[in-house]
């Protein structure tokens, strides 16, 4: 699915001598599917919500962040595709190149999709993206459950992706924390790789 190019926006946007971001390898393999969030503090703060779909991580800015209460609908925004080992990307982007600002792990894990066809076999997951509607169970140090991503703007037909909007949606299981507050606070927030928050990685240029 992922071709040669697939990262070619993402790399077009960056000038790797500036800024410490992956440049990404072409094909490289992982031990399957494996999903982070990061809190980026940029010119707005925002969580950038990542899941592994074969060579690249698919992502959509979430302004939110994920919540634990099935009631909260959060506003996922789809943005370009990362390579995998952004996964471990924790830093700062300088100022006035793309996305300039400080970057934290908060969460990463592995995930399995749970979206099944009418004879209860599973979709492949990069199919059920194209789609529009994907549910997956996350199995990470702070989120875990059922998750779901439903496409409500753009997408197949409407020829242009940039006005995809998406929703983030936690799914009514065991997991579910009705009530929750759900959206951690970035500013608290602490790193799942370092334990540091946003202010301390900005402090250790
Ligand atoms: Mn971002």
């Amino acid at each position: 699915m992922a071709d040669k190019g697939a990262l070619r926006t993402y790399r077009g946007r960056r000038d790797f001598d500036r800024t410490e971001e992956p440049h990404g390898r072409d094909g490289s393999s992982g031990d399957g599917p494996r999903f982070v969030v990061q809190i980026h503090d940029a010119s707005t703060t925002h969580f950038d919500f990542r899941l592994q779909v074969d060579d690249v991580l698919k992502s959509w800015s979430v302004p939110k962040g994920p919540s634990a209460d099935p009631r909260d609908k959060r506003l996922a925004v789809p943005t370009e595709d990362h390579p995998l080992e952004y996964e471990e990307f924790e830093g700062v982007i300088p100022e006035g190149e793309y996305g300039g600002g400080t970057v934290i792990v908060w969460d990463h894990g592995t995930y399995r999709p749970l979206s099944h066809d009418r004879r209860g076999r599973p979709v492949p997951f990069g199919e059920s993206l194209e789609h529009g509607h994907a549910r997956f169970w996350l199995d990470g140090a702070k989120l875990r459950g059922g998750y779901a991503l439903t496409r409500f703007r753009g997408g197949e037909g409407t020829g242009d992706g940039e006005d995809e909007a998406w929703l983030l949606v936690k799914i009514d299981d065991e997991r579910a924390r009705p009530g929750d507050r759900g959206a951690p606070d970035p500013r608290r927030a602490r790193s799942v790789r370092s334990g540091r928050t946003l202010r301390q990685v900005a402090g250790q240029r």
